[in-house]
C-alpha cells in the first residue's frame, strides 16, 4: 500500500513507537521522580486496544513499530501482543527498547513470538551505582538479560546509555569495551528535559554528545557508518571491531528535519512529537466504535499536520514537557 500518512511538512511517517505501559519496576534518576503516581488501569489501552491501533497504523503505511514504556515487559501477556504485531502484513521489523530486567525469562518467548530487534539500557557497569541510578534495579539481572538475548539468537542487539556528568560519565571507555568485548552494538542518548524529576538539575548532568564522541575518538577511532537505521542516531565504527557507537543527540544535533516517527502512550494519546505537547486522543474513537475503525482513522489522518516542525529544549529552564519520559513512550 501507498503510505498516507505524510505531515504538513512533507515527512513521511512510518515509525511508530507503542508505549504499552507507564509503570516500571526501575526508578531511573533522569526519568522518574522517586515517588510516581501511575495511571489507573481503566485509563490505559488493553493489550487489544494496543493491538488495533498497531493494526490500523500498518494499514496506513506503517513499516516499523518499536515496544517502548515504562517497561514492557511488567506488561502481563507482552508476548501475545508480540505474536500478533509480528504476524501483521505489511509490517518490517519489530522492535522493542526495554531495561533488560526480565529477559532472561521472556528472551526466548519474544524470539519466538517474532520480535525482530531489541535494546537493552544500561548506565553502569558498576552494580553499587547502577542500584543508585536505577534505584531500584540490579546489574547482575540486565547482564543475565542481556545473555539471554544473546542466546535466544537477537542479532545486532543495541544498549541505550544516558551518560550524566559526574555521575558515570567516566564509565564511557568501559562501556565501549564491554559492547566491544560482547559484539553489541551501543548507543550514547542525551539527557532530555521530559518530566519535573526530584534527583538533580539537569543542566548540572548535561554531557554533550560531542564530548561523549570526543573520549571515546582518543582511544578507538571512530569512523562514520553509512548505514542508517532509519532513527535519529548516527553511527559511528572502528575499524578493529563489529559494533557499532551511536549517538542520538536531541539537543546538540537537532534531528527534527528528518523526522519519521510518531509516539502512542498507553493512554492511547497520539504524540506527534517527543519535545511537544501536540498529541490526539486515540482510546475514545476506539472505544466508542469497536467495530468500525474509521473514526481511529480519521482521528490519525487529522492529527498529523499537527505535528510540528521541530523540537526545542534547554535544560537550564524548567521542563517545558511536564510529562515523563516513562509517560512518553522513550
Ligand atoms: N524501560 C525501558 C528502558 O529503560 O529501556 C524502555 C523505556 S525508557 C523511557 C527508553 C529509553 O529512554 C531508555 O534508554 C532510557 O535510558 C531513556 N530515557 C529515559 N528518560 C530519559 C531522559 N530524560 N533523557 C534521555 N533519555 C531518557
Ligand atoms: Fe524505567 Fe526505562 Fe524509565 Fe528507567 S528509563 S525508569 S527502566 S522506563
Amino acid at each position: 500500500m501507498t503510505a498516507r500518512l505524510i505531515d504538513g511538512f512533507g515527512r513521511e511517517v512510518n515509525y511508530v513507537r507503542l508505549s504499552v505501559t507507564d509503570r516500571c519496576d526501575f526508578r531511573c534518576v533522569y526519568c522518574m521522580s522517586e515517588d510516581m503516581q501511575f495511571l489507573p488501569r481503566n485509563q490505559v489501552l488493553s493489550l487489544e486496544e494496543i493491538y488495533r491501533v498497531g493494526r490500523v497504523l500498518v494499514e496506513l503505511g506503517v513499516k516499523k513499530i518499536r515496544l517502548t514504556g515504562g517497561e514492557p515487559l511488567i506488561r502481563q501477556n507482552i508476548v501475545w501482543l508480540v505474536e500478533k504485531l509480528a504476524a501483521l502484513d505489511g509490517l518490517q521489523e519489530l522492535t522493542m527498547t526495554t531495561n533488560g530486567s526480565r529477559l532472561k525469562t521472556l528472551a526466548q518467548p519474544l524470539k519466538d513470538a517474532g520480535l525482530d530487534r531489541i535494546n537493552i539500557s544500561l548506565d553502569s557497569l558498576q552494580p553499587t551505582r547502577f542500584h543508585e541510578i536505577t534505584r531500584t534495579g540490579h546489574l547482575s539481572d540486565v547482564l543475565a538479560g542481556i545473555e539471554a538475548a544473546q542466546q535466544a539468537g537477537f542479532q545486532r542487539i543495541k544498549l541505550n546509555t544516558v551518560i550524566l556528568r559526574h555521575r558515570n560519565d567516566d564509565e564511557i571507555l568501559d562501556l565501549v569495551d564491554f559492547v566491544r568485548q560482547q559484539q553489541l552494538d551501543l548507543a550514547f542518548i542525551e539527557e532530555m528535559p521530559l518530566g519535573d524529576i526530584n534527583d538533580h538539575q539537569r543542566a548540572d548532568t548535561y554531557i554533550s554528545n560531542e564530548e561523549v564522541r570526543q573520549r571515546i575518538a582518543a582511544a578507538h577511532p571512530l569512523l562514520a557508518a553509512l548505514d542508517n537505521t532509519g532513527g535519529p542516531a548516527r553511527y559511528y565504527r572502528m575499524a578493529d571491531s563489529n559494533s557499532r557507537i551511536g549517538f542520538i543527540s536531541p539537543h546538540s544535533h537537532n534531528f527534527c528535519g528528518d523526522c519519521n516517527r510518531v509516539r502512542v502512550t498507553v493512554e492511547g494519546r497520539l504524540l506527534l512529537c517527543l519535545g511537544n505537547e501536540h498529541s490526539a486522543d486515540l482510546r475514545s474513537p476506539m472505544r466508542h466504535n469497536v467495530d468500525n475503525d474509521q473514526p481511529l482513522i480519521n482521528t490519525i489522518m487529522q492529527a498529523l499536520p499537527l505535528k510540528p516542525e521541530r523540537h526545542y529544549f534547554n535544560v537550564d529552564e524548567p521542563p517545558q514537557i511536564v510529562r515523563f519520559m516513562n509517560m512518553t513512550g522513550g
